[in-house]
Formats: structure tokens, sequence, C-alpha cells
């Protein structure tokens, strides 16, 4: 047991479920998009999305990837553009819709897929790619222009956006992703910053995208109960549902208390002259409730050593996404482009606790241990 463990989940109350747990027991309807899935879909689309597209719950996003990008890839299509830097749950959805995922690197500030590498891509596979999948890096909102054109070009877009629920974008706090009208890949589970357990959600400004994917989560089933598509079983039951309302009742203040959290982190970062020592930390874009705390360290000492030295502390920390995808044995194989940002990134990238009772001590506390770290290398 660490002092300081990486993550401490922390759902909703037992007490904010049971007026819900009461309607189920009334309704007698336990699955099937029942009323509290219908009402909560419904909140989401009206509260985050300002009214505009449509959306649908899934089991967990990585179901979610394989449905979206199943009714979104075009038929003829054999590749999965996607960065290497990314969740195996990306690549592994590419493959259970029958595509090779096609790996490109990443920029080195934001840790976005790399844009000159995605065009000249493009260009170079044309009608062989199926579906782009950019991964909305760590929760951080992404430049949507480059992937509305490629949409306007006829090419499919999913974006895994799994740990970006409650990020938001500037002129109007919308949630990113609003208005775009390829699918947006939301994950519920229990460590991401909504957490309900297992869950997630599909977001498209495209109505008919989200019924196909609606239908296709549920058999594939036409409204005379013949399955006309491929299909397969994506439903929450009405107690998740129940838990994803109740969680988007209190989820203001989850994310007013990761945002102050994360301030605590840049505070003691700066303080501690840690970027000016060869730390560096990803340039964001919108407003973001981290699921943790992302830092690469120096070149010297490698990240596996800065976990150790956290936990001889008993701090745990992890090393997300270490390795990349195209360095696990499952992906290996697959075309890719030049991957030096994303391997440089993978063996710097330390992944920081964060959880809503940590407070500016405890921060500080793992702050100098890294800030230890690279004092004695310097010596
Ligand atoms: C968490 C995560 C997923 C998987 O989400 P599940 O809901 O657990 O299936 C997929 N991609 C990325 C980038 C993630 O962070």
């Amino acid at each position: 047991m660490y002092e300081i463990p990486f993550l401490r989940p922390n759902l909703v109350k037992k007490d904010r479920l049971l007026s819900y747990f009461e309607k189920i027991e009334a309704s007698r309807i336990y699955s099937n998009y029942g009323p509290l899935n219908h009402l909560f879909e419904t909140r989401v689309i009206a509260q985050m999305f300002g009214g505009l597209g449509a959306a649908v719950t899934v089991h967990n996003a990585t179901i979610g990837l394989m449905l979206a990008i199943s009714q979104s890839k075009r038929p003829r299509g054999k590749y999965a553009v996607m960065p290497s830097f990314t969740f195996a749950a990306t690549p592994l959805a590419a493959e259970w819709c029958g595509l090779e995922p096609y790996f490109l690197d990443i920029e080195p500030d934001d840790w976005q897929m790399n844009r000159a590498q995605l065009e000249e891509t493009v260009e170079r596979l044309g009608e062989q790619i199926a579906v782009v999948v950019p991964y909305a890096t760590f929760g951080s909102a992404i430049d949507l222009s480059i992937y509305d054109k490629l949409l306007q070009e006829g090419i499919p877009v999913v974006i895994d956006a799994a740990a970006s629920f409650g990020t938001t974008v500037a002129e109007d706090a919308a949630q990113f992703g609003k208005g775009f009208g390829g699918a947006v890949v939301f994950s519920f589970h229990a460590t991401k910053t909504f957490g309900v357990g297992e869950g997630g959600l599909v977001y498209s400004a495209d109505q008919n995208l989200i019924q196909r994917i609606r239908r296709a989560g549920n058999f594939g089933f036409s409204s005379s109960r013949e399955s006309v598509m491929l299909g397969l079983n994506s439903k929450i039951s009405e107690y998740t549902a129940a838990i994803a309302l109740a969680t988007l009742e209190g989820f203001q203040a989850v994310q007013e208390r990761r945002k102050t959290i994360i301030g605590y982190y840049r505070r003691e970062l700066q303080q501690q002259d840690l970027l000016l020592r060869g730390w560096s930390a990803q340039k964001m874009q919108g407003q973001v409730p981290l699921q943790f705390f992302s830092l690469l360290s120096p070149d010297s000492p490698g990240n596996r050593e800065v976990i150790q030295r956290l936990a001889s502390h008993s701090i745990e920390a992890r090393t997300y996404f270490s390795p990349a995808c195209h360095q696990q044995k499952q992906f290996q194989s697959y075309p890719r482009s030049d991957l030096q940002v994303t391997e440089r990134i993978a063996d710097r990238i330390v992944s920081l606790p964060l959880w809503e009772e940590m407070n500016e001590a405890t921060v500080g506390r793992i702050v100098k241990v890294l800030g230890s770290i690279t004092e004695e290398n310097a010596v």
C-alpha cells in the first residue's frame, strides 16, 4: 500500500442513488435504453452540448470506439490512422472492425497526432484509409478544424476522447466535441473524471450516425426486431444510468476540485523550479479536469527510475502510455510513420497521482521528490 496512491476513484455515494433506484423498482425497466438512460442522454445534450447533436450511451469506451468505427468506416478502406501514443483500446477497436492500425507520431508540445504526418499520410494512402482516429491526449481538447476538413473530403473521423468528458473550450465553455460531425467517444470508467464504474458515451452532431450506433448496439435490430446490420450489445443498465444521472448532478464540483489540484501542481512545479530543470508539461487546450497529472522527466534519469524513486517515498505513479502502442506485441507488425517523438516521450512520461481529496501539501510532497531526483543528477 502506498501512502499516496495513484488514483482514489470517488464515485457518487449511495444516498444520491436511492431516488433513482426507486424509479427503477417502480418502472421495472432495467435496460434497453430505458427511461433513466433516456433522461441521462437528454440532459447531457441539453446541459453539456448546448442542445446540439445527439448521443448514445455505451457499456464502455472500447465498445463505443468499435461501434463508431464500424458505423463510420469506408467499406473499401483498410487502415485506421491513429497516433501510437494512445491507450491499447484504440488500435484494438480498429482490429475488431477488421482494420489495420496505421500509427503516426505526435507533436512534441501538445502530444496530439502529428499534423504534417497526417497530411502526408492522407495524401499517400488515399482511398486505403477507412477512418482517422485521433486521440484527445489526456483529456485535452484538440483543434477540430483539421478533422472538419477531412470529413468534408469524405474521410470518416472518430475521436477517441475517452478522458475528455468535462473538458470545455473557451468561447462558450461548451463540452469539447460539440458540433463535430464525426463520432466523439467518451469513457465513464471509474478511473476517469466522470466515473460510473463501466460506461461511456458516443456523441455526434450527425443524428443519423448516432441512430445507427444505437441500433448496432442493440443487436442491429430494426423496429420489428429483425437484425439488419452488424450489431452487438453495448447497452448500459438502468442502474448505470442512475449512477450517471447522479454523477452529472455533482459533476461541476468534481471539475472545480480537479482544477484546483491541477493549480497546486502548476504552482509547486514553478516554486520548485522544475520546469527550468529539464521537466516539462503538456501544452493543453481548453479547460481540462484531468484524470491524472502527466509530466516529462529530463532525459536522465528515465521515467522507470523516477517511478521507483517515487515508490521509495510511498508515492504511486505510472507511465501512460509507455510502452506506446507500436511497441506492444499485439501491434508491432502494423505500418507506421517515423515515431521519434512518441519513443522519446514514452521514455520520459510520468503520470502523477490525482484524486479529489488531495491537498496542497500532498502535491508539494510529490513535486519535492521529483526535484530531489534532478538535483542529485546535476551533481
Ligand atoms: C480509458 C481509455 C479508453 C477505454 O475506455 P473504457 O471505457 O475503459 O473502455 C480508451 N482510450 C483511451 C485513450 C482511454 O484513456
